[in-house]
């Protein structure tokens, strides 16, 4: 599944290529993708315009069109983007022509992947508002912040991590590594660290998204960048998806457990597990 990282390095290779070019056309095979928006509503908003910027704020992809109008586009599971100026991609489920830039397709299997609208200013603001807390690399992120923010807090850290709205692009793998960076088991109650802690997982947080951009996205499943190429950063995992080889700092073995329903990577003695909870609490 895609993180800030996979859409990160997307954004980076299509954004020169398609910003300043006018798209012509946008052929939305499924209109699932836009609902409740028409597919010909969303045509008739943005047909003919020309694209001022492609940016990112979290998982989303930001194209914004000539005045304010945004199209907030999410890979969810099993989306990517494809920049194929011919040839038909398979499982396309919207294609947008660009004039002089060719062609890009919206690809996704699963179909779980998303377009919104926003118009103006105000509405892109409230979109992200409502779905979207800090942004990792904005100078709010602070470990003051993620300390706030947990505050009374019972459940485990991981999940709270995972939850947009603490910090906006982190999922599975980048919770994982952060994790195992500043030395937090995963079921730590989110609310029981240390101010220092917080201030760790925070940097934690940025240097595992860093790492991964480096490497242009971890390919572990579907993720493919716009010409098709995997991403490296699973051959750099220190902990995600390694259950069983010795951990690169102190050897130990590396174990799978659950958390949250999801698969969760821990070197024990790294990330040391919390005490023992009393019965019923
Ligand atoms: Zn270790």
């Amino acid at each position: 599944m895609p993180e800030l990282p996979e859409v990160e390095t997307i954004r980076r290779q299509l954004a020169p290529r398609v910003v300043g070019a006018t798209l012509t056309e946008i052929d939305v095979r499924d209109p699932r993708w836009c609902a409740p928006l028409d597919p010909l509503a969303l045509r008739d908003a943005l047909e003919g315009r020309r694209v001022e910027a492609l940016g990112r704020r979290g998982k989303y992809f930001d194209l914004e069109l000539e005045d304010e109008v945004h199209l907030l586009i999410h890979l969810r599971m099993t989306g990517t983007l494809l920049y194929r100026p011919d040839g038909e991609v398979p499982h396309t489920r919207v294609l947008f022509a660009f004039d002089g830039a060719g062609r890009v397709a919206f690809a996704d299997p699963r179909r779980f992947g998303t377009g919104e609208l926003a118009i103006g200013h105000e509405a892109l603001e409230e979109f992200f508002a409502a779905r979207l807390g800090v942004e990792p690399f904005d100078d709010a992120f602070t470990g003051a912040a993620l300390r706030a923010r947990a505050r009374g807090r019972r459940g485990p850290i991981k999940p709270f991590l995972l939850d947009q709205r603490t910090v906006a692009g982190v999922g599975n793998i980048y919770a994982d590594e952060a994790l195992f960076r500043a030395g937090v088991h995963p079921l730590r109650p989110a609310g029981s660290l240390r101010p220092v802690q917080y201030a760790r997982l925070r940097d934690a947080v940025r240097e595992s998204l860093e790492a991964g951009i480096a490497a242009r996205g971890a390919s572990i499943d579907d993720f493919r960048d716009i010409d098709g190429a995997r991403g490296s950063f699973q051959d750099r995992f220190l902990v995600h998806l390694r259950e069983g080889e010795p951990c690169t700092v102190c050897g130990t073995e590396i174990r799978k457990t659950v958390v949250g329903g999801r698969g969760t990577y821990v070197c024990v003695r790294c990330q040391p597990p919390p005490r023992r909870r009393r019965t019923g609490a």
